[in-house]
Parts: structure tokens; sequence; C-alpha cells
């Protein structure tokens, strides 16, 4: 029996994970994955078999550096819920592909190494889903590791970032003492031995608290620590609010290790329970729900030649309301043009599966040929948009050149194609144009992603002059002010990808300096109508 559209609605749960790199956020993910089943479910096990690798890094350069780059999602089904995951790129370098990604999700787990607690990316990840006012869930890895003490994590969770905390579960001991987890509802305790951490999972046992067996096995010293702590947390502790939860006002906290898969199927269930289904969205013709009949989906990530074997550019689509059916038309709302969504992608790592349907919640990818940009609405009927994608100013940029004239075409392109997924922002010096373009990016790595990529995927050597820039403003097309910023030493005038005349500063002060000295105004985004 098919499910109503209420129904598909309710079951979804798509989310992000944001963490600082290394805190275990491949691991996690992959033990989600690994236990919705999802590894067997999209087939191709063999494949896998040799690859050491998670499957959500699958660009070369990943492998090699190691690092996530790009986002992808991936859908699993487990307990009657599909679950959609959105991968993000943990380095900061590439936090403006992860911010696009967010506005996505409708709530987000963060990571955070028990080691080393709140850290730099962690932060800034969480203020963007505070924004958006997402329930955040946070998980405590490596309780298999030394680390801080639980009380100072929540404590750090609170102070730093602002958000109340509720303990879900509580650990018992710690890195070489780690003893398991104590639920705070059921008063069951999940027991941790050193044969999981071998990776012997016949070995898992779990026990009430009130049992003597459970105590003994935690003994003394360690269960008196318990129940203070547990007595702390019952008196002077945040209560449990679901509808705070909700409202991203209060993070349920777990406690865990992904590495040995302990504590991940109790933190998803209890995960599932309390996430919000898709959410409604705002949109200039008002509040949008899920369960609005006719489908609309927007744009949130470009990516071109996903790999090698295909070449291509997919868009990711995130389907907000009603239900996409495979070969159906939709309008596109920039050119007002239909367009028939003919075999779209669901991506499951190096995979892909097409896809006959897809709910609010769901990520859909579709095959484009150059048309769609991030932020673009899809939908049965035009005319439907939402708030602006979130803009992030490069603050390194870099004249970039071929060696050999000859890849002139390719490399146009490639700058062309990159600009669009919105990897780089690209400039054209007065003086010299297209020929040798400036690129613009948040962080440095992008440098070497785009160099990277350019010779891969579009066959061109390329050399990259760091230029000394750190900001990028724009002004109005006034030729007496342009003239003064051409010939400043302290400034450069270009034109963005819009024609748009922007400006390049060594840095804030001198920044301030010229607009006083000049009568210069500088504004952060692009002038619209100019
Ligand atoms: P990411 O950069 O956040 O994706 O982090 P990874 O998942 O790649 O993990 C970083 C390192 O931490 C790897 O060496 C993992 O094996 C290790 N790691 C992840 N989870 C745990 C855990 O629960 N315990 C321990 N001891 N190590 C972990």
């Amino acid at each position: 029996m098919s499910l109503s559209l209420q129904e598909q609605i309710c079951s979804r749960k798509t989310f992000a994970i944001i963490s600082h790199p290394d805190a275990g956020k491949t691991t996690l993910t992959e033990k989600l994955l690994l236990f919705g089943g999802a590894i067997h479910l999209a087939g191709n096990v063999k494949a896998r078999k040799t690859q050491r690798y998670a499957t959500s890094d699958w660009m070369e350069l990943e492998r090699q550096r190691g690092i996530s780059i790009t986002s992808s999602a991936m859908q699993f089904n487990y307990k009657g819920y599909v679950i959609n995951i959105l991968d993000t790129p943990g380095h900061q370098d590439f936090s403006e592909d992860t911010y696009r990604t967010l506005t996505a999700a409708d709530s987000a787990v963060m990571l955070i190494d028990s080691a080393k607690g709140v850290e730099m990316q962690t932060i800034k990840l969480f203020e963007v889903c505070k924004k958006r006012g997402i329930p955040i869930f946070t998980f405590i890895n490596k309780m298999d590791r030394e680390g801080k003490s639980p009380i100072d994590l929540m404590d750090e969770v609170e102070k730093v970032l602002g958000i109340e905390s509720y303990a879900m579960n509580w650990p018992i001991g710690g890195g070489a003492d780690f003893k398991g987890i104590y639920d705070r509802q059921t008063g069951n305790v999940e027991r941790f031995s050193a044969e999981l951490r071998k990776g012997n999972d016949d070995v898992r046992q779990s026990g009430h608290i009130d049992e003597t067996e459970t105590q003994e096995w935690i003994g003394d010293e360690l269960l008196n620590r318990l129940n203070d702590e547990i007595e702390l947390l019952d008196m002077a502790g945040n209560t449990f609010d679901k509808a705070r939860i909700d409202k991203g006002e209060v993070t349920p906290v777990f406690f865990g290790s992904a590495l040995n898969n302990f504590g991940v199927p109790n933190f998803l269930d209890s995960f599932l329970t309390l996430a919000p289904p898709p959410a409604p969205r705002l949109s200039n013709q008002g509040v949008l729900e899920p369960t609005h009949p006719e489908f609309v989906g927007f744009v949130f990530k470009i990516q071109a030649n996903m790999n090698a074997m295909h070449r291509d550019r997919i868009a990711f689509i995130r389907v907000c309301s009603g239900k996409y059916e495979r070969g159906m038309n939709v309008i596109h709302n920039r050119t007002h043009r239909k367009m028939r969504l003919a075999q779209p992608q669901q991506l499951f790592a190096q995979e892909r599966t097409i896809l006959d349907e897809a709910f609010a919640g769901d990520i859909i990818g579709v095959h484009d040929s150059g048309i769609l940009r991030i932020g673009d609405v899809l939908a049965e009927k035009d005319g439907i948009e939402f708030e602006a994608m979130p803009f992030f100013s490069p603050e390194n940029f870099a004249r970039i050149s071929i060696a050999n004239a000859l890849k002139r075409k390719q490399f146009i392109k490639g700058i062309q194609e990159l600009q669009e997924e919105g990897a780089i922002h690209v400039y054209r010096d007065l003086n010299i144009g297209v020929e040798a373009p400036i690129v613009g990016v948040v962080g440095q790595l992008q440098f070497e992603v785009l160099e990277y990529r350019l010779r891969d995927e579009y066959g061109v050597e390329v050399q990259i002059n760091s230029l000394p820039y750190e900001i990028v403003q724009w002004i109005p097309k006034d030729e007496e002010k342009i003239r003064i910023l051409r010939d400043s030493s302290l400034s450069m005038v270009v034109l963005d990808q819009d024609e748009n005349y922007a400006v390049l500063l060594l840095d804030k002060w001198k920044a301030n300096w010229l607009s006083e000295r000049y009568d210069i105004v500088f504004h952060p985004q692009p002038l619209k109508d100019e």
C-alpha cells in the first residue's frame, strides 16, 4: 500500500552533520549508513570492499588530502524513516559550500571531540544553524579516549555557543576507564569493553542501573561518581523541553564513540524521534508547507564533473513540497522556462540510482547543461522565490593564467563552470579581461582545489599568482571615483561576473582611509540595477 503525501513527509528526516575537522564526522556518517543498511541497500558491495575511504568522500583530491571537500547527499531507510544526510566539508576553507548546504537541512548534528571540546569551525557552523533556528543535536565523540570531563564539556557548549544543553545519556568513566553509557530516560546502561575497541561486536551488552550485575560491572568508585553527576544534572541542569529543542534553544547531548559504533544506535533512535520532519519554508508567496500538493524545490549546490566516469554537471535540489515524479515538467523561476526533470539522480557516493519519486525533505540531483544556478527555484508553478542564499565575501585573491595558450578555450570553460558551481568568484581586470581572470576565494585551500580540478577535469595547467588584497567591495559606476581607485596603489578596480564594478582592497583600514579621503561609499554586496 502506498503512503499518503502526509505520511511520506512525516517519515523524512533531513540533516547535516557539522563539526571541526577530525572530530569524526566521516566515521559517524559511515556508521550511520552501515547501521541503516545503506551500503547493502545501495548494492555494489563488491566495488566498495577495497575502498578504505569513506563513502561520502568521492573526489580524488579528497582521498589524497583525507578531507571532505564537497558536500554530497546520502539517503537510507531505517525503521520506517527515510533519512537524508547532507555531508558537509569540515575544512574552513570550504565553509561557503557548507553554509549553502545547511539551507537544505531541517536539523543538524553537532559532533564534538571529547578531548578538544568546542572548536573554531564548530562555532562558525553552529552560528549558521542557530541563525536558521533549526534544532541542533550534539554527539560528544571519542569517549574511549582521554578527554575533558563531561560536566566541563556541557559547560563549554553552553558558554561558548550560548545554547542550553540537556544530557540525554551520560558517560560512565572515560578514556581507559570508559565503562559505558547511562540512559537518563530508561536507566539502561550500555556496556563498553576493550573487546569492542578491538572490533569484536559480539561482546555488546546492556543492563539496568538497578541490577547488581550492572553495578558490579561499573564498580563502586565510578558508580558513586555517576550517581553524584546524575543528581547534579537532575537538580541543577536544564529540563527536557521538546518545544525548546524544536526552536534550537536547547541541544540534546549524547555521548559515545563513533569509531566503536558505541552509543550510535541509541543516538540514532532518539534523534529520529526528536528531529523534526521537513519544515515549512518562507517564500515570497507566504509560508510554503511541505504538504502543499505542488512540487517546489530549490538548488543549493551545483557540482561539475562529479566523477571521471560521468563528466557531467549535477544540480542538487532540495524538495520543499509536493511530489517529484520522474520525467515531470517544472518551471525554472529565473528564466520562466519549462524544464523536464528527466533523469534525476539519487546520489550514493560513486553510485547513482535513478529516482522515480521524491518528497519534501529529499535531495535530488539533476543533470544541468549550465542553466541552473544556486538559489534557483524549480516548481510546477512559476513565481515562487525563497530568501537569498547566504553570501560570503572572498578574502583571498589571485590572478590565474595559463601556460599553454592553445588551452584557452578549456581554461575559460573551466573557470566559467567552477564559478557557476559557486566554488570561486571571478573578476575581470579592466585592463586585461578574461585571459587572466582574478579569482577570489574564502580559503586558500580552494586555490589548490581550483588548480587541481582545472588540470584533472579540463586538462589545463595554470599559474596562480596571489594578489595582496583581502577585501572586495562594490561601487557605483561613477567615473571620477573609479579613476581615483584605479590610480591608487591601495586598490584595484574590477568587474564582477555580472559586470558590476567592484574594488579589491588591501585591508579594512586602507579601505576606510580611501572611503573617507575621497568620499567613496563601499558596498559589501553587488549593487542591484546599477
Ligand atoms: P572528520 O575529519 O571529522 O571526518 O573525522 P574522521 O571521521 O576522519 O576521524 C578522524 C580520526 O578520528 C580518525 O583517525 C578516526 O579513526 C578517529 N576517530 C573517530 N571517531 C573516533 C572514536 O570514537 N574514538 C577514537 N579513538 N577515534 C575516533
